[in-house]
């Protein structure tokens, strides 16, 4: 199949759920090779299903160095390179300041901020020089939003990881920047609450807040990633694409 991807290898973190399974199956479809990552095998099978043969999965935890070590080894023996990072996984936990744990915070910290981080660092000897890296935040992270304090502050990190792995990786051409979604129809909104019924409620809320009074489906967030990953925005560099509905003047 020809594409604006052909012959591109991508790597999208958390690719077997949401957003990023949004962005690799729109990727495959351009011509791509998609390795995704997830931590649930059984997640990941039925991704691949949906993403079809140019799609490989490898099952890796990305707060942990050695499975992503592993990772980038794998796809560099299966496709020899990366052209475009998604760095996509992540997590959503929320809660009152007074009762959020150690734990809830060491745990948003450590997926969200650290795995961000080290998923970067890890790709380095496998980039192609000339690649785009995406590193996929929130619209949350420039709010003030009850309960959101520890998710906000790792999404605020990850843009300012992009600007910083911008200009340090300019010497390789490689391109660092974000894609900050508002609210996207995702599995993610199930994490935080007891009932498939109580996430479609919450999803509906968040959308009537929006100007648009909806939220944003996956397709809509992987339509600007292709635009980031494809030689069409090679005059993007340690910048942001928004797409929150209006969000941001609220
Ligand atoms: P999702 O729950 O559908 O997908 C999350 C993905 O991350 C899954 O594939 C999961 O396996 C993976 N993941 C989580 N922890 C991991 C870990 N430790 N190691 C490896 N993989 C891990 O959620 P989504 O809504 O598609 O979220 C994707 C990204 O978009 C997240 O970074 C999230 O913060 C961000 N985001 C989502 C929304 C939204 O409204 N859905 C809005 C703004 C930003």
């Amino acid at each position: 199949m020809s594409g604006i991807l052909t012959n591109k290898v991508a790597v999208i973190t958390g690719g077997s759920s949401g957003i990023g399974l949004g962005i690799a199956k729109r990727f495959a479809k351009e011509g791509a090779k998609v390795a995704i990552t997830g931590r649930n095998q059984d997640t990941i099978d039925k991704a691949l299903e949906e993403i079809g043969p140019n799609g490989i999965g490898i099952r890796g935890d990305v707060s942990r160095l050695d499975d992503l070590t592993r990772l980038y080894q794998t796809v560099e023996k299966k496709f020899g390179k990366i052209d475009t990072l998604v760095v996509n996984a992540g997590i959503y936990i929320v809660g009152p300041l007074s009762m959020f744990t150690e734990e809830q915070f060491d745990r948003t910290s450590d997926i969200n901020f650290k795995g961000a981080f080290f998923s970067v660092q890890k790709a380095l000897p496998v980039l192609k020089d000339g690649a785009s890296v995406i590193l996929v935040s929130s619209t949350v992270n420039g709010k003030g939003i009850p309960n959101h304090a520890a998710y906000s502050a790792t999404k605020a990190a990850v843009r300012s990881l992009a600007r910083s792995f911008s200009a340090e990786l300019l010497d390789r051409r490689i391109r660092v920047n974000t894609l900050t979604p508002g609210p996207v129809d995702t599995p993610i909104f199930s994490t935080i609450t007891t009932s498939e019924a109580e996430a479609t409620a919450m999803k509906e809320a968040m959308g009537n807040f929006t100007p648009v009074k909806r939220v944003a489906t996956s397709d809509e967030m992987a339509a600007a990633a292709l635009y980031m990953a494809s030689d069409e925005s090679t005059f993007m560099v340690g910048a942001e694409i928004l797409l929150d509905g209006g969000l941001r003047d609220l």
